[in-house]
């Protein structure tokens, strides 16, 4: 299939390629857009055949649920059995924004939406390119990372068209990802509500509107052998082609420890993941990457990704990554981390 990639102008052509989006996702063809969290494989959520498409363009194992994104809150009733209340205030406070939420589905969703489970994610970007595709289409749009399934999740359109060239209709460039992770996943179908995938919003945020929301420890314990319950985060992610390793604990320990396993790699080429605060201590890494400052962890965050399919395309041999306190954002990016690391971490405190 041949992609055509587009790029709205501000001008008069955007009808156009809007028109072109809406025709598209209502024939069953698919559509890469940004999004503030990442960019999206997106097919009409209300059509099984596009839903397969997704999953096939992926390469994303099939029990692996996709998020429906709407643009208004107003698309929810029909899509979901309730609202509970706790849905209600955080839908207030979060969205547009990168917040999911699980809810019961209705009868509308196909099975291939829900991996068949008998909830449905559903969230409503902020973005505002995003925003303007799904309110043309008013269809609610499945919408998974546009990455091949495994690999890091896509923050810029090269990124994209690295992965899915010639395996989806329509790719819309709309620059780099804000934030950089994909959206928190909150299950508001269990009591106390539960976060399944740790994100933007983070639970201390959570918890200022639901003081008992919870979170499944399967998702930043790397010794937790529990089954996660959100099936997509039993996956192998965003794993470059290197081996990675995650260090944590005190900083001065850690970036003595990751020096030492540089000097001990001299024969490999070696990238290293650093904060703007510690990037200069390294010597003799091949390549040395400022994801930003611990002082601003969204740029961490926004930067993870990229750096990551940067050592790909550097075709490094190890990576090694500092850690980051896991709290808050800190704990989203560990999530991240974490598995592109396979688990791997190595603890100096
Ligand atoms: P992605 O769209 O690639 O960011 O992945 C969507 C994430 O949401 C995956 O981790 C899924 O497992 C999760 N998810 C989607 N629907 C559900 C659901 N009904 N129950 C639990 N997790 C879900
Ligand atoms: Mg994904």
């Amino acid at each position: 299939m041949k992609t055509e990639i587009i790029k709205f102008e501000g001008n008069e052509n955007d009808k156009k390629y809007l028109d072109k989006i809406k025709k598209t996702f209502e024939n069953g063809g698919l559509v890469v857009f940004p999004t503030e969290t990442v960019y999206g494989l997106g097919g009409n959520g209300l059509d099984a055949k596009a839903c397969k498409k997704i999953y096939e363009a992926k390469g994303r194992p099939s029990d692996n649920p996709l998020i429906l994104h709407i643009a208004e809150n107003s698309q929810l009733d029909e899509l979901v059995e309730e609202v509970p209340e706790v849905a209600k205030k955080c839908m207030e406070k979060f969205w547009p924004g990168p917040l999911t939420m699980i809810f019961k589905r209705s009868k509308l969703i196909p099975d291939a939406v829900t991996g068949g489970l008998d909830t449905v994610a559903v969230r409503e970007p902020s973005h505002e390119l995003a925003n303007k595709i799904l309110k043309a289409t008013h269809l609610p749009i499945a919408a998974p990372s546009a990455n091949i399934s495994g690999r890091p999740s896509p923050t810029k359109t090269q990124h994209v068209i690295h992965d899915l060239d010639g395996r989806v209709d329509i790719i819309v460039d709309g620059g780099k990802s804000v934030v950089g992770i994909e959206s928190t996943v909150l299950d508001v179908t269990v009591d106390p509500p539960m976060v399944l995938r740790p994100g933007k919003v983070t639970l201390e945020d959570l918890q200022k509107i639901s003081p008992d929301i919870t979170i499944d420890q399967s998702t930043i314990d790397s010794t937790n052998k529990k089954v996660p319950k959100s099936p997509g985060q039993k996956y192998k992610h965003y794993a470059p082609k290197a081996e990675a390793i995650c260090f944590g604990g005190n900083i001065d320990k850690m970036v003595l420890e990751i020096q030492k396993n540089i000097d001990k790699n001299i024969d490999k080429k070696v990238a290293v993941l650093a904060s703007t605060e510690t990037i200069d201590r390294y010597k003799n890494a091949d390549l040395k990457i400022d994801l930003g400052s611990r002082q601003h962890l969204e740029e961490v965050a926004r930067n993870l990704f990229d750096s990551l399919r940067r050592c790909d395309e550097e075709n490094v041999d190890l990576i090694f990554a500092e850690g980051y306190e896991p709290i808050g954002l800190g704990l989203s990016i560990m999530n991240r981390l974490l598995k592109a690391c396979s688990g791997r971490i190595v603890m100096r405190i």
